[in-house]
C-alpha cells in the first residue's frame, strides 16, 4: 500500500513558505523576491513578512503579491507572526510561520499570548508552523504550549548558514514523544543579506497550483522537505516498509525514544525496513546524500494507517 501522498497520484509543486521582503526586513523588493523564486524554478513562494509592532523590522500588513502570479507560478498570502513571552529573545518575541491568511489579519494584540495567536491564524484558515525552535532555543516546556500548530520547521536555511542553528530535529521528535501530530517543513527563510534562498523547501502534492489547495495539502501533511534529496515513494505492506529515493548514502526510519533503523552506503536509491523492529506508533524518514542534501517525510502513525 503506497503511503501519503504518493498514493494520490498528484504532481508535487515546490515552494519556499519562509522568506522575507523589504515590506519587513529583507534587502529585496517584493517584485525582486519573487522573481528570485521563479528564476529558482519554483512553483509557489510565500513572502512572511514579520507582522508586529515594531516598524524597526516589521511590517504592519500581511503583503498582497497576488499580481505576480501567473499560469505555473503562484503567492500565498503569509506572515511571520510574532507576540510577546518567549525566552531567549533578544526582543521577547515568539515567531511562528503562518500561510494562507486572510490579507486582513490583524497584529497580534501586546497582551495576546502565543497559543491565542496561534488559535486566531488556524481559525483564520492558515497552514501555521513553529519557526527556527533552535535558533532562539525553544525549551520543550514552550513547545508544549504551541503543539497545537500544524507543523515545525525541520530545516531553517538562514538559521542554518547564518548561525548553524538550523535543525528542528530536538523539538519535533519530542513532540512527537508527546503525542503532537504535527507536519515537518524546510524553509529559506531568505532574507537575501546572505545567500540564504533555494536552500530547504517544500515538495507538496496538491491537487493543483491554487493557494487553498496547497494549505489543504500542507495540513493534510501531503508534502515532503527537503534540501535538495527527494523521497520518491513510500509502500507499507503490514510491518515491511519501502523506500525509494533519488540517489543518497542514509536512508533512516526513526520512532518512538531512540528506535531508528538505517540501510547505508553509496547511490542508494531503495530500501526495506520492519517497522515491527521500531516498536513505536510512529515513524518518519530522513535520508541524505553524498552532498549532505537531506529531504524528510512528515511522521505517520500506524493507528491511522492500519
Ligand atoms: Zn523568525
Ligand atoms: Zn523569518
Amino acid at each position: 500500500m503506497r503511503l501519503p501522498p504518493y498514493n494520490l497520484d498528484r504532481p508535487f509543486f515546490r515552494g519556499n513558505l519562509h522568506g522575507h521582503s523589504n515590506h519587513s526586513d529583507g534587502a529585496l523588493s517584493p517584485q525582486e523576491v519573487i522573481r528570485r523564486y521563479k528564476d529558482l524554478g519554483y512553483d509557489f513562494a510565500c513572502i512572511s513578512d514579520h507582522l508586529w509592532h515594531d516598524a524597526r523590522f516589521c511590517a504592519q500588513s500581511v503583503l498582497d503579491c497576488s499580481s505576480f502570479d501567473t499560469t505555473n507560478f503562484i503567492t500565498i498570502p503569509s506572515a511571520e507572526i510574532h507576540c510577546q513571552g518567549k525566552t531567549y529573545d533578544n526582543d521577547g518575541l515568539w515567531h511562528f510561520v503562518a500561510n494562507g491568511l486572510p490579507l486582513d489579519f490583524s497584529i497580534a494584540r501586546k497582551t495576546e499570548t502565543a497559543p491565542e495567536l496561534i488559535d486566531r491564524a488556524l481559525a483564520a484558515g492558515a497552514y501555521v508552523t513553529i519557526a527556527h525552535p533552535a535558533w532562539y532555543s525553544m525549551t520543550f516546556d514552550e513547545a508544549m504550549v504551541v503543539g497545537h500548530a500544524d507543523g515545525v520547521e525541520i530545516y531553517n536555511h538562514s538559521c542554518a548558514i547564518g548561525a548553524m542553528r538550523g535543525d528542528g530535529t530536538g523539538v519535533v521528535d519530542y513532540l512527537l514523544q508527546e503525542g503532537k501530530r504535527i507536519n515537518l517543513t524546510a524553509t529559506d527563510d531568505s532574507h537575501f543579506h546572505i545567500p540564504d534562498s533555494g536552500g530547504g523547501w517544500v515538495m507538496v502534492a496538491a491537487e493543483s497550483l491554487q493557494a487553498d489547495k496547497i494549505i489543504t495539502a500542507l495540513k493534510n501533511g501531503y508534502h515532503y522537505s527537503s534540501t535538495g534529496a527527494d523521497i520518491i515513494n513510500l509502500d507499507l505492506e503490514g510491518e515491511r516498509l519501502e523506500v525509494e529515493t533519488s540517489p543518497c548514502s542514509d536512508i533512516v526510519v526513526v520512532g518512538q525514544g531512540h528506535a531508528s533503523l538505517s540501510h547505508n552506503g553509496s547511490n542508494i536509491t531503495r530500501a526495506t525496513f520492519n517497522l515491527s523492529a521500531l516498536k513505536s506508533g510512529w515513524f518518519r524518514v530522513s535520508i541524505i546524500d553524498q552532498s549532505n542534501k537531506m529531504a524528510w517525510s512528515n511522521p505517520y502513525w500506524l493507528n491511522d494507517i492500519h
